[in-house]
């Protein structure tokens, strides 16, 4: 099985946990034993409060227009390489303001940086759990200017376990009132409730999700509610929520049914590409070229494109998964 070959989607990548190692030595001027130490997370940390330490050098060198243009632009060539042939890519661009950029110049260079002419790439604006109210209206504001310019929805990233997503229902009202699509970070170091709180909005995605294996009605209502969800396995073994990689629910929620699709959340953090991690799904749950394929057709089914460039990549799936 070439898995390298196979036509892929990802749908769930931030952007500052996948800067190159080499990049960001260059750019920090730390050597790549200490950059390695600083960005790629342990095979197994405490908890995602721990993970999410691992990102923070890659935001001290995203502040200027040429750095975020040229880690943006290294991405695609990385997806490019993986045979990726579409991808969202998510970031907060409220974090990269720390030199006098304004949010608009960072929204615009990260934009220029993902234009490619061969490999389609959305961007995704993340609000952060840890920021006021304030600077979260900002990022929907944001959202709203550059929707369908670039930008096609937007997320809810960060400690969940210490800011629970109830917290946030009045900004996810004002989501809805604007129309605008979104996704969220729920069910990963939080459990069911934190689902619970986020279904009631009828999200077309969640982030992870992967905790609505502990209850059975959570299950069923993301399957009524035809909720995709946006799966990083290797991640989800870093941040502790599974003990190993073979007692990740993936295979249970594939067989239940659930529109499960595949992400790496992080290359450079979870050191890993969607090639990498689709070997380690075929070596321990042994899933088949066709479970790929409907899996990658269950990412572009809820992928915010047109239905006409939805129909071009479920084409590509089907012929050249098939190869
Ligand atoms: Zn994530």
């Amino acid at each position: 099985m070439n898995l390298k070959k196979l036509p892929k989607v990802e749908l769930h990548l931030h952007l500052d946990g996948s800067v190159r190692l080499k990049t960001a030595s260059e750019l920090s001027h730390k050597n790549i034993v200490e950059i390695k130490d600083l960005m790629i997370a342990k095979d197994k940390c405490l908890n995602l409060k721990e993970y999410l330490t691992k990102f923070d050098l890659a935001n001290e060198i995203m502040q200027t227009k040429d750095n975020l243009i040229r880690i943006a632009r290294e991405l695609v060539e990385d997806l490019k390489k993986d045979n990726v042939i579409y991808a969202e890519v998510r970031f907060a661009p409220l974090l990269h303001t720390k030199k006098g950029l304004s949010e608009e110049e960072v929204v615009e260079a990260v934009l220029l940086g993902l234009k490619d002419n061969d490999l389609k790439v959305n961007l995704i604006l993340c609000m952060m759990r840890h920021f006021s109210l304030k600077d979260n209206l900002k990022t929907i504001e944001l959202t709203s200017k550059y929707l369908d310019k670039g930008v096609v929805t937007i997320d809810l990233a960060g400690d969940e376990a210490k800011y629970p997503t109830k917290n946030f229902v009045p900004l996810f009202k004002i989501i809805q009132e604007k129309n605008i699509p979104f996704t969220i970070h729920a069910g990963e170091a939080a459990g069911k409730d934190s689902i619970v709180e986020v279904i009631k909005f009828k999200p077309q995605r969640i982030g992870h999700g992967v905790r609505c294996i502990e209850d059975n009605e959570v299950l069923n209502s993301i399957k009524e509610n035809n909720i995709t969800l946006e799966i990083c396995p290797t991640s989800n073994i870093q941040t502790n929520i599974f003990e190993n990689y073979s007692n990740h629910p993936i295979k249970k929620l594939y067989d239940m049914n659930i529109l499960v699709t595949i992400s790496v959340d992080n290359m450079t953090v979870s050191n890993i590409n969607l090639t990498q991690e689709y070997e380690k799904l075929v070596k321990n749950f042994n899933f088949t070229f066709e479970d790929f394929k409907k899996m990658n057709i269950n990412a572009i089914n809820a992928a915010f494109l047109s239905d006409e460039l939805k129909e071009k990549y479920r084409k590509i799936i089907n012929l050249k998964t098939n190869e």
